[in-house]
């Protein structure tokens, strides 16, 4: 595996954190992965390195004009101690869909799970085992060609780095309060909100900031054009159950296509609940909620699975979502992806992928 991808271990590995306190992104591991490009040589020098700070020139075009583009997944040890990734293939598909629009060469995507393989593997100590933790795993790539000019860069390098995390509801699930955002929008048609990259956020920083100084912890996005169709919910994609249908915003080219979004619709057809992707208008939502239809709203991401919505404020009303409580579909949701992800229910999707013993060097 891997056999082109060179290894410089750590002769200083860090002290471990408490597996109790990990929180996110908080604990880097000891190695990382770089791969630089050039017109010249394409991708080239796959390396694993130590974890060390970058250096870039000052005028690297990354810092000016922001072509930078991410993504985040995790790695979960399984009682035997085997390692498992949950749908890698889909991460790295989006990557290079990301990669198109902001204009940065392509990347083998097959590749890309082996560099992701075995850099896990060589930091698999770091990988938590307490209930509900999981390696996190951060692959990007930014422009480092220095130059003011405004094009697409030359130069760039693809790097991976890993964090340990800690469960997400250390104290059980707790449904979150939403802020329906009126005045700024995360991404228009035509724009990049299909992409993962780094400039969404921070366009969506100050409404993220609003929604906290209004007790709440996310921002629900409508629509750039209408502000009347809804979107995302802060970084994760966002169901709702009305009347026994559970409906999530179609893919429109400014909502991003989260795995987590995909495995979710899969597992309901599955079940056979019916599952809609349309469009839907918050007042359809406000009228469902007054009609007593409402019945659970969540968000979707790699790093909560499932984030149950309690109330959301929109303008001056206030729509409560199952008395403030996580629903029967939310539960069931989250127990199956989290227990398929570490293997303690049978992965019948075949969406785990298990990361092979490590490289003699
Ligand atoms: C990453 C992300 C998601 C969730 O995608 P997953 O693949 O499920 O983690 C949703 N919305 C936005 C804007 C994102 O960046």
């Amino acid at each position: 595996m891997g056999s082109r991808i060179s290894i410089e271990r750590n002769q200083n590995p860090k002290q471990k954190p408490d597996q109790r306190h990990l929180g996110f992104g908080k604990y880097f591991t000891d190695h990382m992965f770089l791969m630089d490009y050039t017109k010249e040589e394409g991708w080239h020098e796959p390396r694993i390195v130590p974890y060390a700070p970058l250096m870039l020139d000052p005028s690297a075009m990354v810092f000016h004009y922001g072509q930078a583009v991410f993504e985040g997944l995790k790695a979960y040890k399984t009682k035997n101690d085997d390692i498992l990734l949950f749908r890698p293939d889909k991460n790295m598909e989006r990557l290079n869909i990301s990669n198109e629009r902001l204009n940065i060469p392509p990347i083998d995507e097959a590749f890309l799970i082996e560099a992701i393989k075995e850099l896990v593997s060589v930091d698999r100590d770091w990988i938590p085992v307490a209930e509900g933790t999981s390696l996190y795993i951060r692959p990007f790539i930014i422009a480092t060609e220095p130059g003011l000019g405004v094009r697409a860069a030359t130069q760039y390098t693809f790097i991976i780095i890993l964090s340990p995390v800690g469960a997400y509801y250390p104290e059980g699930i707790k449904p979150i309060k939403i802020h329906v955002e009126n005045k700024y929008v995360r991404a228009v048609r035509g724009g990049t909100g299909f992409a993962k990259t780094s400039s969404n956020y921070a366009s969506g920083l100050k409404a993220q900031i609003n929604a906290a100084e209004q007790g709440c912890s996310q921002v629900l996005w409508l629509d750039g054009v209408e502000r009347k169709y809804i979107e995302e919910v802060g970084s994760m994609n966002v169901f709702f159950k009305i009347a026994g249908e559970v409906v999530t915003p179609a893919l429109n080219g400014s909502i991003l296509d989260g795995v987590t979004r995909d495995s979710i619709i899969r597992l309901l057809e599955a079940w056979g609940v019916p599952v809609a992707e349309r469009r839907i208008s918050i007042d359809e939502l406000y009228s469902a909620y007054t009609h007593g239809t409402l019945e659970e709203a969540f968000g979707t991401g790699t790093a909560a699975v499932i984030s149950p919505i309690g109330e959301l404020q929109w303008t001056d009303k206030r729509i409560v979502v199952n008395k403030g409580e996580i629903g029967n579909i939310s539960k069931r949701l989250y127990d199956t992806i989290t227990r398929i992800q570490s293997r303690q229910i049978e992965d019948t999707f075949g969406w785990t992928v298990e990361v092979g013993a490590i490289r003699v060097p």
